[in-house]
């Protein structure tokens, strides 16, 4: 059938109308998320290149809505950070990801006979939290950690921020205060993400920043795309200029871990050694996957 302009915009519209509606429902329903307790973390591992130790986990956000279902964080994030609600969820994750890490300090092994307990793997592991731009902003979010380490029992170089280039960038001279002061409490910074945006490499020297996390997007094909493989390198060549761990995400397969082993990145994370998983899940494959 022919569709007359006419028609054609009207379809748009309703497209558009639907769009606006589903937001609608979206930023609803994730108004009551936090105090409905269906919100939940999920913990990938970062692994040595070398030795495929357990060096760290990344706290990442789920959100499970008895209306809409499992949505993922890339679409309801943003949502978050337009209406201002991200600075309750960032806390929450905060919180949750600090708690959870004591909870591993005490899961220790019983090892058969006798009263020999070994600390369980977990126990040696940093935790990764992811910051929005809201929180960057935040004045209080310096003294709001340092207030939850000591609440929690957390020591601070246990903990590590990360935070897009991006956000870096947009506001690079509050960025930079609110890391400085971030890194006297002694947290660990990384910047996630990149390579995707654009960085000024004198404000990169700037910053007291401990890792760069190459993106996924580079790292996912780089043995198929020359490009891709180029960018990779470059950025662990740079990072190490700087005296900064590189650690890639979205490493899929072995064939890949080996070459960025071969490139000495210093930490991998990724689906080939595991997906990010609740809690429990995570205890298990430590146990049989990170070697002691
Ligand atoms: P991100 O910080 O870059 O997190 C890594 C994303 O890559 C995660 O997606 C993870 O599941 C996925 N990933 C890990 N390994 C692989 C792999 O080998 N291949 C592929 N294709 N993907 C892999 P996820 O969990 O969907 O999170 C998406 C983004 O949502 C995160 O990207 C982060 O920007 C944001 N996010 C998640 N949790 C939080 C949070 O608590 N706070 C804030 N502000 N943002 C969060
Ligand atoms: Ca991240
Ligand atoms: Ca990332
Ligand atoms: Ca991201």
């Amino acid at each position: 059938a022919k569709t007359t302009g006419r028609d054609r915009a009207l379809f748009y519209s309703m497209e558009t109308n639907q769009r606006a509606v589903a937001r609608q429902t979206m930023e609803l329903q994730l108004r009551r998320a936090l105090e409905r307790n269906e919100l939940s973390l999920h913990y990938q591992p970062r692994l040595s290149a070398q030795g495929a130790q357990l060096l760290g986990v990344e706290a990442l956000l789920r959100w499970t809505s008895p209306v809409l279902g499992s949505i993922p964080p890339g679409e309801f994030i943003p949502i978050a950070e337009e209406t201002g609600m991200i600075r309750a969820i960032g806390s929450w994750v905060l919180q949750q990801a600090c708690e959870q890490w004591v909870r591993w300090q005490q899961l220790a092994l019983d090892t058969g006979p006798g009263d020999a307990v070994v600390p369980h793997p977990l126990a040696r592991a940093s935790i990764s939290v992811n910051l929005s731009a809201a929180q960057m902003a935040a004045p209080s979010l310096v003294t709001d950690i340092e207030a939850l380490l000591a609440r929690t029992g957390m020591p601070a170089h246990r903990l590590e921020l990360e935070i897009t280039e991006s956000q870096l960038m947009e506001n690079a001279h509050a960025a930079e205060q609110q890391l400085a002061a971030l890194k006297a409490l002694g947290v660990q910074l990384s910047i996630d993400d990149f390579g995707t945006g654009y960085s000024s490499l004198a404000y990169l020297k700037r910053f007291d920043i401990d890792r760069l996390k190459v993106d996924k997007s580079f790292v996912r094909d780089m043995l198929a795309n020359p490009a891709d493989m180029a960018i990779t390198s470059a950025i662990i060549a740079l990072g190490h200029t700087l005296g900064l761990k590189i650690v890639a995400e979205g490493v899929e397969d072995l064939a890949t871990a080996k070459v960025l082993s071969a490139l000495d990145c210093e930490e991998l994370q990724g689906y080939h050694f595991s997906r990010p998983l609740p809690a429990p899940a995570l205890e298990v494959w430590a146990l049989q996957h990170a070697p002691q």
